[in-house]
């Protein structure tokens, strides 16, 4: 899927992001052992994961059209 960014301007490819921190998971696995087993489990479900953009994680973007996108690669800019 092509997007563009409305955040960062980023076009090209949306990634698969997981919901959630790592950070926070860690913190959870070492305070709590139960509470981290689940908040991983919940992150590597198919519930925690969205599409997004690869450069700022934001997940406000339009998708790009066929056309759009090649308009882009032929003159790197897009069509207004
Ligand atoms: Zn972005």
């Amino acid at each position: 899927m092509k997007i563009v960014c409305s955040d960062c301007r980023y076009v090209g490819n949306a990634v698969e992001l997981k919901k959630g921190s790592r950070r926070k998971e860690i913190a959870l696995w070492c305070c709590l052992f139960l509470p981290g087993l689940f908040y991983t489990l919940w992150r590597q479900s198919t519930d925690g994961k969205y599409m997004g953009c690869p450069q700022c994680s934001g997940t406000r973007f339009r998708t790009l059209k066929r056309r759009e996108w090649k308009e882009f690669e032929r003159t790197g800019a897009l069509p207004s």
